[in-house]
């Protein structure tokens, strides 16, 4: 039985004074049932860390490299120094406004996996794609690389599907349309190996709010979600949360 995980990505949101208020309203009522982790811009993981021990942190990005004179990156190891457990690679804001491609993507995780931090993979298509109907060759071409890449390693990995015409947006994939890309994820780890796509957590993202939630994870292939938008107002996300059982 897979845990379910929520993950909260906070992008490049608040302040030290709002992020700090966000996350002590969020810790003071995390229901248990899931597990949780916040991803909060750089500059604040260090402090929010060290305030909130039981919540699992993470880096919206890390460094392809291990470390050396790379003006602005930040290294795995920098992020497991200072208590980080995940990092987000891949995430189609990345890809598409820093040109990730998947050698990049492959490198940084890589990078995190030497740390022995958990990366979450984010794959997706575009609308356009969706209305070619090209949905599951576009998830296959970006799973490709890391499967190829990893080998056996792509168990210590997360997966999170999130089509990019349901990020920010409003317009969340149905449970079903969800459920169909999540399957055919998993099916893509069996052909691999069975036993390793029972075991790695597929999480959906795109728009999910409490309203919608409890459909999404109640999908026999979602394990639960990365909120976005949803993820900076406390009662939003403790109520996402608490959908996760
Ligand atoms: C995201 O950025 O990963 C995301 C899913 O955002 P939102 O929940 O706002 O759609």
């Amino acid at each position: 039985m897979r845990r379910k995980l929520v993950a909260a990505n906070w992008k490049m949101h608040g302040s030290r004074d709002a992020n700090r208020a966000l996350l002590a309203a969020v810790a003071a009522s995390l229901p248990g049932s899931c597990d949780v982790v916040v991803f909060p811009p750089f500059p604040y993981l260090a402090e929010l860390i060290a305030a909130h021990a039981g919540i699992g942190f993470g880096g919206q990005d890390v460094s392809a490299h291990a470390a050396g004179a790379y003006t602005g990156e930040v290294a795995a190891s920098m992020l497991r120094d200072i208590g980080c457990g995940y990092v987000l690679v891949g995430h189609s804001e990345r890809r598409q406004y820093h040109h990730e491609d998947d050698a990049l993507i492959c490198a940084k995780l890589e990078r995190a996996l030497e740390q022995g931090i958990t990366p979450i993979l984010c794959v997706g298509e575009t609308l356009d794609q969706r209305r070619q109907g090209v949905t599951e060759a576009i998830i296959t071409a970006q799973l490709h690389a890391p499967l190829q890449a990893l080998g056996e390693r792509i168990a210590r990995i997360a997966i999170a599907y999130e089509p990019v015409w349901a990020i920010g947006t409003g317009h969340t994939a149905s449970a079903a349309q969800a459920q169909a890309a999540h399957a055919f994820i998993r099916s893509q780890l069996a052909a691999r190996d069975a036993k390793l796509s029972r075991m790695i957590r597929v999480l959906y993202g795109g728009s999910v709010k409490a309203a919608n939630a409890s459909d999404l994870f109640a999908q026999p292939d979602i394990d639960g979600g990365l909120v976005g938008g949803a993820s900076l107002v406390a009662e939003e996300f403790l109520a996402i949360c608490a959908a996760a059982r």
